[in-house]
């Protein structure tokens, strides 16, 4: 009996988490191409073969890009929204969609997934808590904000995968035009690096085993500014900050074992 969390890369570039029991094997988000998600999965043994079922949390390319051809050569079901598919662009092909929103509880072999609405600008986002032999895994990113309907949901995390987007002074002074910096800050944008640490200080209930930091930005943050704020606010209320871990885009997080 074990649970097998492993983030395979986050950020812009590309998000897929992957998450396994001996039983069920799935991937939350499909943001890699089918060749770089096999490249990933091979790095913890994972065949790509083995997937069973991709759960999406919204139609943003850097969640869906290789949604389709891992579905279509896989023959396997997509969990999405189905306002999020609409809005995808995925052609309607063969294989199988399974509608889901928020709120509705649904099972992929011995995994429960839960998913639950989060303030970002696509047309029906949603982040989810995944529970596994009494492992809970909440992934919670691209949301602007985060409302008390969150952190209520994030309670009780054995696994928090956790946005720390941008560095608000690096943001205002970076590359991105005003508009897209704009969206970015805004309430249905990416959190901050202050916004995020404000919740572990004030809101977070010191529970995880690890807490992961994702969709750190590239060109807007640091890893080590993420690292600092973040062992900071553990420090200052006495959580172990070896908890704290970061996930990358160009390659996977530590494999965790439950
Ligand atoms: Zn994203
Ligand atoms: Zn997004």
């Amino acid at each position: 009996m074990s649970v097998d969390i492993c983030v395979l890369g986050s950020g812009s570039g590309g998000n897929c988490t992957y998450i396994g029991t001996p039983k069920t094997r799935l991937l939350v988000d499909a943001g890699f191409s089918m060749k770089e998600t096999a490249r990933r999965l091979a790095t913890i043994q994972v065949p790509l073969e083995s997937i069973q079922a991709i759960v999406i949390s919204h139609e943003h390319a850097d969640h869906i890009h290789g949604v389709e051809t891992l579905v279509k050569n896989l023959n396997i079901p997509v969990f999405i929204a189905p306002a999020a598919f609409e809005a995808s662009r995925i052609s309607r092909n063969k294989y199988p969609v399974e509608p889901i929103r928020a709120e509705e509880c649904f099972t992929v072999g011995d995994i429960r997934v839960q998913p639950f609405a989060i303030p970002h600008d696509s047309v029906e986002p949603l982040a989810f808590c995944v529970v596994a032999e009494g492992i809970k895994t909440s992934i919670v990113t691209d949301l602007g904000y985060i409302p008390e309907l969150v952190k209520q949901r994030v309670a009780g995390s054995h696994c928090l995968v956790f946005e720390s987007n941008h560095d608000l002074e690096m943001l205002k002074v970076g590359p991105y035009p005003w508009f897209v910096k704009q969206r970015v800050m805004s309430r249905h944008g990416h959190l901050s690096n202050d916004t995020t640490a404000q919740f572990f200080a004030e809101d977070y209930d010191g529970q995880a085993v690890h807490v992961l930091l994702a969709h750190i930005s590239q060109k807007n943050n640091h890893p080590e500014i993420v690292r600092m704020s973040m062992v900071q606010v553990f420090e200052s209320r006495g959580l172990p900050p070896e908890k704290i871990q970061l996930t990358h885009q160009d390659e996977p997080a530590p494999l965790l074992r439950f």
